[in-house]
């Protein structure tokens, strides 16, 4: 009898890495991990979503290929869950599963002219700079002078910076070549960011915010009368804020009292409102926008509600980066309203089936708890479903190796005459970029087409 656990993870972001990680840790269990990637990359939003001017955070990488190293682990990149492998196959190899595929899709303002060209998702420009092979014919119109991002988190406000920052300041990076050239040709003076409630509320970090009083050719802005507070939110200021969130507001002050330098660019934080339409005849040209006051919510907290006070300003370029959302995955549960995979404690429950859990799938990462947190918020995530697996591998009193038929995956795959990667693979890859990058003085020169990254392995395998 096989007394190894085999286990699927699906997603090969920190969330995956983190379970795999703590899978390895069981020292009472052995237990192998194939972990499946659509990308031949891994790393998920840490290669595609992270800014490329934050190489700082982009070196838990290192963490996760220490993880990766484990003889009991095999990476299986450019291969869809969905598409080559699917939910079946998986029951039928593996003793247990976990998705961790992350929240790929975004959340749109459902206002009129969202959808006019020169109106995009944060998550699609993310993806574009940081050389998504699915996003890398994207167009952005650059030759704007006004671009409004809507919404302040720190989504938005890396989109804000990135449009701000000069050639030099991103020729330092491993944005992809073609965003360079797109972004140093430019023609933006004025980036907008709009929160719907006040300062107080806003969702970015003081890290990130601190990062715009830094900027080379580009000052920063807060209108005249945002930190003149509601009773309300200063009530809040002096007793339950937490510390970001007093810094958040001290910055804020002063960037308010800086002096100005004429610089090329200006960002400007604009709070207390929302966008109600974009218009244009065949593209984006005007934004309308809403004045808001904060009310009380019944939960207790600020909500924004429009007053009458209407405004209207030129837009070359909206950006909506309101917040992440999950897809959903072929023969999974989904809950539409919050994009994840119905769960509890990360074991897969099905409403339509009285809530019944699922014994051998399981759930890590945004597709389990929604799009929040830092990245290693998904650490804990990511612990509490295994544990939560091991234990009902022992309630259920399960034998490793007799879930499933427990053949190796690797003949399906062939059978379906899928090319897959594995974590060698990726680090030729992984060399070619960065040494591509040590030539122009970058972290890496990144490959953004699934075909010339398969070129690249097959030539340096052979
Ligand atoms: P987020 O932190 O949830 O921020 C979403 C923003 O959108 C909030 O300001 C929210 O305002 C606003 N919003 C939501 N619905 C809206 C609507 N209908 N109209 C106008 N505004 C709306 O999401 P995110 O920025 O996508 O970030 C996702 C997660 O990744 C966060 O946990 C973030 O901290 C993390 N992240 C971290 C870093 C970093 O640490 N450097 C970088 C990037 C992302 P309300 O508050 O009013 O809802």
């Amino acid at each position: 009898m096989n007394q190894c656990w085999k286990i699927a993870v699906i997603g090969s972001g920190p969330a995956g890495f983190y379970a795999t990680g703590e899978l390895f840790r069981q020292k009472s269990w052995e237990i192998r991990v194939d972990m499946f990637e659509r990308l031949p990359t891994p790393f998920g939003l840490v290669r595609g979503g992270v800014a490329p001017d934050h190489q700082k955070i982009k070196s838990v990488q290192k963490i996760y290929s220490r993880i990766a190293e484990n003889e009991k682990f095999r990476f299986f990149g450019n291969v869809e869950f969905g598409r080559d492998i699917f939910q079946a196959d998986v029951m039928e190899h593996y003793d247990a599963v976990i998705y961790s595929v992350g929240s790929p899709a975004d959340r749109a303002l459902g206002i009129p002219g969202e959808d006019l060209f020169g109106s995009h998702s944060a998550t699609e420009f993310v993806a574009w700079y940081n050389g998504h092979p699915d996003f890398c014919d994207y167009k952005f119109d650059l030759s704007a002078s006004n671009a409004f991002v809507i919404g302040i988190g720190n989504v938005a406000l890396d989109v804000a910076r990135i449009l701000a920052k000069t050639p030099e300041e991103l020729a330092e990076t491993d944005i992809a070549d073609y965003a360079l050239e797109a972004l140093g040709a430019s023609q933006l003076k004025d980036i907008w960011l709009v929160g719907r409630r006040g300062p107080l509320q806003a969702a970015f970090s003081p890290a990130e915010l601190r990062e715009f009083m830094e900027l080379a050719d580009a000052e920063v802005l807060v209108e005249e009368h945002a930190l003149e507070l509601d009773t309300e939110s200063q009530q809040l200021l002096e007793t339950e804020a937490d510390n970001d969130t007093k810094k958040n507001i001290q910055l804020l002050t002063q960037i308010q009292e800086r002096e100005l330098f004429g610089k090329k660019r200006r960002v400007h934080f604009l709070f207390l409102t929302s966008p109600v339409e974009i218009s244009g005849k065949d593209k984006v040209e005007k934004i309308c926008m809403v004045r808001n006051q904060l009310v009380k919510r019944e939960d207790g907290s600020l909500g924004p509600e429009a007053t009458d006070e209407i405004s209207e300003a030129e837009a070359g370029l909206v950006f909506r980066s309101i917040g992440y959302h999950g897809k959903p995955l072929p023969d999974l549960p989904f809950d539409k309203k919050t994009g994840t995979i119905p769960n509890e404690c990360g074991q897969v429950k099905d409403p339509e089936n009285g809530n019944k859990l699922r014994n051998r799938e399981y759930v890590a990462g945004w597709i389990k708890r929604g799009p929040s947190g830092v990245i290693g918020t998904n650490k804990q995530d990511a612990v509490e479903t295994v544990h939560r697996m091991l234990e009902t591998f022992l309630n259920e009193k399960m034998e490793a190796g007799k879930n499933c038929n427990n053949p190796d995956i690797v003949p399906l795959l062939e059978n379906r005459k899928v090319e897959y990667v594995s974590f060698a693979d990726w680090k030729l890859l992984d060399a070619h970029e960065t040494e591509a990058g040590q030539k122009q003085g970058r972290p890496r020169v990144k490959l953004t087409s699934i075909a010339e990254m398969l070129s690249v392995i097959r030539q340096k395998n052979n």
